[in-house]
């Protein structure tokens, strides 16, 4: 840790030598401290460089001034945990919104958010596997491993990802990092989380022309799933068989200890023709037969860029993790969840997502570390802390119940782009699973110094 008069001495040296460098006393670095989870509260940076361009990033890294300083990684600052802002250096992306169109692939800018990048993308007949949260970055998306909607039919959001543009942590510039140029960085960046190894300042995508979707829902009451569980083992069946251009997420809305309604909601992608086709190719899709489910529900074509919602937030008070189930769980695994929240989720208001796995995601096109993709869907619990501050300790007590009486049920594992700081001594495990022992020899390799350091779950905490 810097001394009072070193982090002083730093600041006056290098607010001297570069442009766009904000320290506490600026106006504008309150704006640029922003971090999107009000409920976690992270340490003031020392500074903040909002880099205007990649070059920039090798100076600021080669800057001795720097050299004792820990360095955050940033771009759309949604880290559920604020990993990407703390005290020490952030060098903030969001300036890096460049779009560049190759041959056959695509550059985005490590600055793009979801939704800037498919609309940018869409006004030019591309697309790819994206989440529907607008302001998402892509950088940490992929650096994660990026679960969509689209992948069981287009893969992850990183499996999108061709070859990256970074700056290691000694201030060495790759322009290229890729399957055949520095690949164990390539396989590290993509799964290991962002913040760990190297600055991405770009990533080259494939480059997938964009095609018809319809999007369909339907709500169950609260009394048909409180009554059985019939229709999340239908789901998990159906799962399995499911073509992989159609995707069937379940969302369940807890309120008070109960289920308040269950919606299921999917995507039929590529279809050629109109909804009229769409409808009929679903109806011969084991979908069809899920109970009560009426396929007026369909809605209209969705062009791609209003595929991402377009409500924006600025900030929200929550706290999220994710398990993945290797299997089924079936209609006993279910009352076990239904058991849990009528004992943990009193007073709390919750959502509960299980996003469907499969297909494409099963079929990597190359070799990363993200280490879930075999799994048959991923679980996602999330609680919004909207009432006041004081309430905030039961919810999150409630949360962690919750959350830790369906350990059993599942496999262990967890998405580190849902990091939630309450996690044990395992979050190492959870994380990152058989990619663990090789993402430390890589972290070992290309950040000797531990340079990147974001703090409790940091890999340079294990090396
Ligand atoms: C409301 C909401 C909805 C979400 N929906 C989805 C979803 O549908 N699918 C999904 O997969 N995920 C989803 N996420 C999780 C999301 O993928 C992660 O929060 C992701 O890490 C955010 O990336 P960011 O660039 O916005 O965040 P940041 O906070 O800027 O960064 C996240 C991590 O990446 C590192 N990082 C950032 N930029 C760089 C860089 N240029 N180089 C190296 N490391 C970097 C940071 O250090 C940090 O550790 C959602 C998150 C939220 C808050």
């Amino acid at each position: 840790m810097l001394s009072k008069q070193a982090v002083s001495n730093t600041i006056d040296y290098a607010l001297s030598k570069f442009k766009n460098l904000y320290f506490p006393d600026h106006a504008y670095f309150s704006i640029l401290q922003k971090t999107f989870n009000q409920l976690i509260k992270r340490p003031t940076p020392i500074a903040i460089a909002e880099i205007q361009n990649s070059n920039e990033v090798s100076d600021i890294l080669l800057e001795s001034a720097f050299d004792d300083v820990p360095i955050f990684m940033r771009s759309g600052g949604h880290s559920y945990a604020g990993f990407s802002t703390g005290k020490g250096l952030v060098l903030d992306s969001r300036q890096l919104k460049e779009v560049k169109y190759n041959s056959n692939s695509i550059t985005l800018g490590a600055g793009l958010t979801l939704k800037e990048a498919q609309d940018q993308l869409a006004t030019n007949g591309f697309t790819f596997p994206s989440g529907e949260f607008p302001d998402v970055g892509v950088a940490g998306y992929f650096l994660g491993g990026g679960h969509s909607r689209r992948s069981r039919y287009l893969g992850m959001g990183a499996d999108s990802v061709k070859s990256m543009s970074v700056h290691l942590a000694s201030g060495e510039r790759l322009q290229s990092v890729s399957p055949t140029h520095h690949s164990d960085l390539y396989w590290a960046l993509l799964g290991g989380g962002g913040g760990n190894f190297a600055y991405v300042d770009s990533f080259e995508i494939e480059k997938i022309p964009s095609f018809k979707e319809y999007f369909f829902k339907y709500t169950f009451p609260a009394s048909v799933i409180n009554e059985s569980n019939d229709v999340f083992a239908f789901w998990e069946d159906a799962t399995k068989k499911s073509p992989d251009h159609i995707a069937v997420n379940i969302t369940v809305y807890i309120h008070n200890g109960y289920i308040s309604k269950l919606i299921v909601s999917g995507l039929i992608m590529n279809i050629q023709g109109d909804l009229a086709e769409a409808e009929a190719q679903f109806k011969k899709t084991i979908w069809s037969e899920l109970a009560n489910f009426d396929p007026s529900e369909f809605e209209g074509q969705m062009s791609n860029p209003n595929f991402i919602r377009s409500n924006r937030m600025k900030e929200m008070t929550f706290k999220g993790a994710s398990h993945y189930a290797e299997d089924e769980i079936g209609i006993n695994g279910f009352e076990q969840i239904k058991e849990a929240i009528r004992r943990y989720s009193k007073q709390s208001n919750m959502y509960m997502g299980l996003y469907s796995m499969g297909g494409k995601i099963h079929r990597p096109p190359r070799e990363i570390s993200f280490p879930h993709r075999n799994s048959l869907y991923m679980i996602d619990l999330f609680s919004n802390f909207r009432e006041d501050t004081s309430k905030h300790d039961l919810f999150r007590n409630n949360f962690n119940s919750l959350y830790r009486s369906l350990e059993n049920l599942f496999s262990g594992r967890s998405y580190v782009n849902y990091p939630d700081p309450d996690f044990g001594t395992d979050w190492p495990q959870r994380y990152y699973g058989d990619s663990l022992e090789r993402l430390i020899e890589v972290k070992r390799k290309y950040d000797p110094r531990n340079r990147f350091d974001y703090g409790v779950h940091s890999l340079s905490r294990l090396v």
